[in-house]
């Protein structure tokens, strides 16, 4: 019997992405590394734990071509991507992969300048999250 355990530090599972695509908003990011990369990551992860019925999924296993990641894309209820830059790198990888994209935000158009650090602010973060959710319909449960 496991004794002790404090509940609250337990990791939240996300919904399987396979399994219930149909009922998600799947959310791709291009991770990008520079500034504006990791912003979207980390909006995506954002709107993941706190969007309702919405979940980042892998970009990389979709251009690596994982069947089970293209059944997700082409399923889902919502494809949303976000990009750093214009380049535009996931876009380009989920459209190539003949999946709908939905939405497809780019985090240099909410006025955030590409820089070569990953160290990020939470204010842009929000922000972005903020204005996605905004536009896409996403219900968003946190206290600003
Ligand atoms: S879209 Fe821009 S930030 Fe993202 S991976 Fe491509 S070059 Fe990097």
């Amino acid at each position: 019997m496991v004794e002790n355990v404090d509940m609250e530090k337990l990791p939240r599972f996300l919904p399987s992405c396979h399994k219930e695509a149909e009922k998600l908003d799947i959310i791709f990011t291009c991770s990008g590394a520079a500034s504006v990369g990791k912003i979207g990551h980390e909006v995506g992860v954002l709107l993941t734990n706190a969007g309702q019925d919405a979940r980042l999924c892998c970009t990389t296993a979709v251009a690596a071509g994982s069947k089970m990641h293209l059944e997700i894309g082409q399923r889902a209820r919502k494809v949303i991507v976000i990009d750093g830059c214009p380049m535009k790198c996931a876009t380009k990888v989920i459209e190539k992969a003949g999946i709908k994209v939905d939405h497809s935000f780019t985090v240099t158009d909410f006025g955030i300048a590409k820089q070569p650090t990953l160290d990020i602010s939470d204010e842009d973060i929000l922000k972005v999250a903020l204005q996605i959710a905004e536009r896409t319909g996403m219900k968003l449960n946190i206290e600003q």
